[in-house]
């Protein structure tokens, strides 16, 4: 497909844009499943799995996705963006074409497993293969695996671009691209990879992007390869959601963050939790501290092997495990329904994390809560987060467990 150089195609700008340049283009809304014009079987997928009726996004982004508009998708975490996307390309796949129709991408071998997952189980009654294409995993077997046919492939994208340069993905038949967490695969870390893929897609692939965050800058640089897409957008102070409360707690100092966290230890296991540390050595660090303490925790970061991700992972979402320590690798996506705290012992480097972060807590309307480690230091990057989302996040009363 074709990419526009920075300044082609795109409208000339005299002045830097702002929120309110871009704005939603689209409310229409389908109350429910049934009126979704859903073939019959992938119907019985969806209430099979357990849904009665479709979420504010699922609503509004099913259609214009089944109409062949491209489509920027944003809504708040743990609203139903997978089921979402899921949903559009299992009503779109033709399961009697053994190729490759749809491709997803996301940022982590985690997310894209998980993603898979949600697409098999409502997908359950059509006759279908799709496939996790994700690093870590062996590459032989991936080949195989592609060879043999599939409709779907969902992955991550240093391993997808392998595949397809060793020829054994073909995306000439592919009519949807989707991008999970799409500002971070926008983003300096990930573009370069997204755009070498974008290049052996057909010219008139639809496209789809979703995220929880669509900052602007990631929003213009969509004008390049999505001239006038559907855009069902959220206002970033309607990004914080009601069940989450949000607390902070002042450690003054670095070296009290420990004792604090252990204090906390009883009401990390009311439920699960996911405490978050900016750096794999921080983690492992937390980690052994707090096992040399007899606490018992999990803990899981991208230096990991493969096999040892994949049984943490099992493990807390299984429940037994209850508190996993993490980087932002599991910021995004990751959907345990049980956890219901978040800690960020480390405040995040970048606005969008916190949203990603407090978001793996309070899934689908439930409750949740988010205690913020303080430190004097990081007293401003607290405010600038409370002031761009329009949010308030208090001291921590004794009473949290309750909130839990
Ligand atoms: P997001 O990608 O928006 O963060 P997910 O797609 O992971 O959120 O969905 C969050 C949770 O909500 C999942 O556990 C999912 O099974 C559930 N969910 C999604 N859509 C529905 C629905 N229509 N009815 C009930 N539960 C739903």
């Amino acid at each position: 497909m074709h990419i526009y150089a920075c300044d082609e195609g795109a409208p000339a700008q005299d002045k830097p844009l702002t929120d309110d340049d871009i704005e939603t283009n689209w409310d229409e809304c389908i109350e429910t499943f049934d009126a979704m014009e859903l073939r019959e079987e992938l119907l019985r997928g969806i209430y099979a799995y357990g849904f009665e009726k479709p979420s504010a996004i699922q609503q509004r982004a099913v259609k214009p996705i089944l109409m062949g508009k491209d489509c920027i998708a944003q809504a708040q975490s743990g609203t139903g963006k997978t089921a979402t996307f899921a949903v559009s390309i299992l009503q779109k796949i033709d399961v009697a074409a053994a190729d490759c129709q749809a491709l997803v991408l996301a940022p982590t071998r985690e997310l894209a497993q998980q993603i898979v997952k949600v697409v098999r189980a409502l997908g359950d009654f059509m006759q279908l293969q799709v496939h996790a294409c994700v690093g870590g995993t062996a590459v032989r077997d991936d080949i195989r695996t592609l060879q043999n046919g599939v409709h779907i492939v969902v992955g991550t994208p240093g391993r997808v671009y392998d595949m397809i340069s060793r020829g054994a993905l073909r995306l000439d038949r592919v009519g949807l691209f989707v991008l999970d967490e799409a500002d971070e695969m926008l983003s300096r870390g990930f573009k370069d990879q997204i755009y070498d893929v974008f290049q052996y897609l057909p010219e008139r692939v639809q496209v789809a992007l979703f995220s929880a965050t669509m900052p602007l800058d990631v929003l213009e640089v969509t004008n390049r390869f999505m001239p006038e897409p559907v855009r069902i957008l959220v206002k970033k102070d309607e990004l914080t959601l009601e069940g989450i409360k949000q607390f902070y707690i002042a450690v003054d100092r670095e070296e009290w963050k420990l004792d604090t966290l252990c204090d906390l230890y009883e009401t990390l296991t009311i439920t699960q939790a996911i405490i978050y540390c900016n750096t794999r050595r921080r983690v492992d660090w937390l980690s052994e501290k707090m096992q040399e303490r007899d606490f018992t925790i999990s803990c899981m970061h991208g230096d990991m092997g493969q096999g040892e991700r994949d049984v943490i992972m099992r493990e807390f979402r299984s429940g037994s495990s209850r508190v996993l320590i993490t980087t932002d690798l599991l910021a995004r996506g990751i959907d345990v329904q049980q956890v219901s705290l978040v800690i960020n012992y480390d405040l995040p480097t970048n606005r969008e994390n916190y949203i990603h972060r407090i978001g793996r807590s309070g899934r689908f309307g439930r409750k949740g809560v988010a205690i913020n480690f303080v430190t004097q230091g990081d007293v401003r990057y607290l405010r600038d987060i409370e002031e761009f989302y329009t949010t308030q996040v208090e001291e921590m009363p004794m009473n949290v467990a309750d909130l839990i």
